[in-house]
């Protein structure tokens, strides 16, 4: 089966009715990028950089930065990469961080933006190892546009130092904070990324580590809601969206993300050829009436079964 889909990686990810969906990867190693770009992904949607350091005694330094940034990076000349700047949130917290733990502080963005001189290191690198490559920034855990205008002076500052133009700045949606300011983010950034991961425990109250929160809960219809609203925020604007979470590779969630008109899907390379051909099964605009219903149910139980008989030969 897998070399029956490794068949079609060279026809682009679009639906029957010829709606073209981006298949990107999620990489963070360059083994994973070269495997993307054997699958024929178009670039990379979600680069992790946070990973390397996660038993890290201190806050990268801009050779350790580069030591992780340039190898990967290199394996993707010419390529568009969307570069996630350090995510150190509660589920993924290094020793230096860890006694920081309480409250807000304790994840993802306030924690950057506390450290100024950490995050500009990391634009440095970002920049210069990212030279030879289509680079696109994207900054995780936004709250507020505030945190993203301050993402940019940071940026702006790394980008005039070098003498390069300030790469393309987009968010990912993880936070209700973020959704709920949709429209006037989408106004500020230049694209979305929506982490379904954070956003589908985020909204139903649930720990990452929690083993009901799997990619498929990202088919509640209080997630798939809180996402039709962003896609219609970024679209306002002229805004791509993708969705760089689990879900985008579930079955049971790729037909309602594209229903509800997401761009962009990103997806670890494993994941490439199948989520391609699945595209390739599926109708948008039986996608898009497929969300409409989705929405007004109650439960994920009942989107599944909604999926299941709607998409089943495609799935
Ligand atoms: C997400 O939250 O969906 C996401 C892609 O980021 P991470 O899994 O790294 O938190
Ligand atoms: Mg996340």
């Amino acid at each position: 089966r897998r070399l029956a889909l490794a068949e079609e990686r060279h026809l682009p990810a679009e639906t029957l009715d010829e709606h073209r969906i981006v298949l990107r990867a999620n990489v963070a190693t360059p083994a994973e990028a070269r495997a993307a770009l054997t699958t024929n992904a178009e670039g990379v949607g979600l680069l992790r950089t946070e990973l390397p350091f996660l038993n890290h005694p201190a806050w990268p330094t801009r050779d350790q930065h580069a030591a992780t940034l340039v190898p990967v990076l290199r394996a993707l000349t010419g390529q568009v990469v969307t570069a996630r700047t350090l995510d150190f949130a509660d589920d993924k917290l290094p020793p230096f961080l860890a006694r920081l733990q309480s409250g807000r502080i304790g994840r993802g963005l306030p924690l950057m933006l506390a450290q100024p001189n950490a995050f500009a290191d990391q634009f440095r690198c970002l920049l210069s190892a990212g030279a030879d490559t289509d680079l696109r920034i994207m900054i995780p855990m936004v709250a507020s546009i505030d945190e993203l205008r301050a993402c940019r002076r940071l940026l702006q500052a790394a980008a005039d130092e070098a003498g390069v133009p300030t790469p393309p700045l987009g968010i990912m949606v993880e936070l209700p904070e973020a959704v709920a300011a949709a429209d006037e983010l989408a106004r500020e950034a230049s694209f979305f990324s929506i982490g379904s991961n954070d956003l589908t425990c985020q909204i139903l109250g649930l720990d990452r580590r929690d083993p009901t929160a799997t990619p498929a809960m990202a088919a509640h219809p209080a997630v798939l809601d809180a996402i039709a609203r962003v896609v219609t925020a970024a679209h306002r604007h002229n805004r791509q969206v993708s969705v760089c979470g689990d879900a985008a590779a579930h079955p049971l969630v790729t037909p309602l993300l594209i229903g509800v008109g997401c761009d962009s899907l990103s997806v670890g390379p494993a994941a490439l050829d199948e989520v391609r051909a699945r595209i390739r099964r599926l109708r948008h605009d039986t996608c898009a009436s497929l969300a409409a219903v989705a929405l007004t149910r109650d439960t994920p139980e009942e989107v599944w079964r909604l999926v299941e008989q709607c998409c089943r030969p495609s799935l």
